[in-house]
């Protein structure tokens, strides 16, 4: 592969909120973790049919076609995986293995934009990829590997001159020559003041670009070897579903299906996720989606308007303050939080009610009128109960 040149993503910023607000989130967080129990949850997530097979190739291929399709009501996802397991037997490795006899085993299947035919050449793809490289783990460290050298390669110049930029603008800033003043930062909950914004970190950012260019080169291999189009272009037969299958991550989008295939392989296994690959946690990006965007704009964690990696890279940022080496594992609690909830991103006192991050929602602890001493003090247990449980 070529080296590709690789630019620093700028306009992704640390979240503005305060440290003792970013505890008591943190908090929050982790009591929803705590309270719920991760294998009842499993079971309405596609993530449960990874575990019903044993074999590592199996799991690898059924987790990239599960997340591949988990987009959509949940109760239809799983009615459709349930059907497409089915038809593809008990070993899609194995059925794989026989691409003619998969593709016809799979013809007349449908689920939205997908038919039978691009989920097999899903298989076949995902499947040629691992007799090639020995497992998709393997080729995913493999590029990811390439595309940590290539950005230490290709991002050295534009480093040194962001640094030099960066130390001019800090130095006329000291000297009282600046321009522009530097904005305050307030923490949008409280008012209080926020972290400066932290400098950019250079290592960090290549990692976050590194990883972008590591997933879409891993899709990129499926996709030749499945014979099936480009994110944003046309099968031969016209259609655009097939591009859907896996995302262009270099196009900017927030890659949320193949970020849940990698936390899925990625994570120690915890009942939900699996720990097959050997790849830093702390190297993950979130899964964001609607739900998850609209409860971290509200929580303060992201001020972004938008759903795209920039906006995944930011909320991950915000999650490195509670955990360093493991951010993404609160996609849990947020997922958990989104799901249920149906976060309306307003004040609605019906939809909010229950709502276990309420207290230190955006909407809700309005600036002007709760005290910050009140707001920061540690969470009562009272808040993370049902509204029943709590009378
Ligand atoms: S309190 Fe309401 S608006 Fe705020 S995060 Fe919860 S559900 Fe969303």
């Amino acid at each position: 592969m070529s080296t590709r040149r690789v630019s620093t993503s700028r306009g992704v910023r640390d979240s503005a909120i305060c440290d003792s607000h970013l505890q008591v989130v943190k908090a929050s967080l982790d009591a929803i973790r705590t309270r719920e129990d991760l294998r009842a949850r499993r079971s309405a997530d596609p993530v449960d049919f990874v575990h019903r097979y044993v074999a590592r190739e199996d799991r690898e291929l059924v987790a990239l076609v599960s997340s591949a399709c988990a987009f959509g009501h949940v109760k239809v996802i799983h009615q459709k995986l349930t059907e497409l397991f089915a038809l593809v037997g008990p070993s899609p490795s194995h059925a794989a293995d026989a691409p003619r006899m998969l593709l016809s085993r799979l013809s007349g299947f449908r689920h939205r934009l997908f038919r039978g035919d691009d989920l097999a050449r899903l298989l076949i793809g995902a499947r040629a990829v691992q007799r090639e490289a020995g497992s998709l783990g393997a080729a995913f460290v493999h590029e990811l590997a390439k595309a940590d050298r290539d950005a230490a390669k290709c991002d050295r110049d534009e480093t040194a001159a962001l640094r030099a930029s960066s130390t001019a603008v800090a130095s006329e800033s000291r000297l009282g020559r600046s321009a522009r003043s530097p904005r305050k930062r307030t923490c949008r909950t409280c008012a209080g003041a926020a972290a400066p914004n932290r400098r950019i970190d250079f290592a960090q950012q290549a990692g976050e670009l590194a990883l972008k260019e590591a997933l879409a080169s891993f899709c990129d291999r499926i996709r030749i070897a499945g014979g099936f189009a480009r994110a944003g272009e046309r099968n031969v037969d016209g259609r655009r579903g097939p591009s859907h299958l896996l995302p262009d991550a270099r196009a900017g989008s927030a890659a949320k299906r193949i970020l849940l295939f990698l936390r899925w392989m990625v994570r120690p296994a915890d009942g939900v996720d699996l720990g097959l690959w050997d790849v830093p946690t702390s190297r993950l990006v979130i899964p964001v989606d609607v739900h998850i965007h609209k409860l971290a704009k509200n929580l303060g964690l992201t001020s972004r308007r938008d759903v795209s990696w920039k906006t995944a890279v930011e909320i991950t940022r915000a999650l490195t303050r509670f955990d360093a080496r493991d951010p993404v594992r609160y996609d849990f609690s947020l997922c958990h939080m989104g799901m249920i909830q149906r976060c309306p991103s307003r004040r609605d006192p019906s939809r909010c009610t229950g709502c276990g991050v309420k207290r230190v929602c955006t909407h809700w602890a309005a600036p002007t009128t709760i005290a910050l001493g009140r707001l920061c003090s540690p969470p009562d247990v009272r808040d993370f109960m049902a509204p029943s449980v709590r009378a």
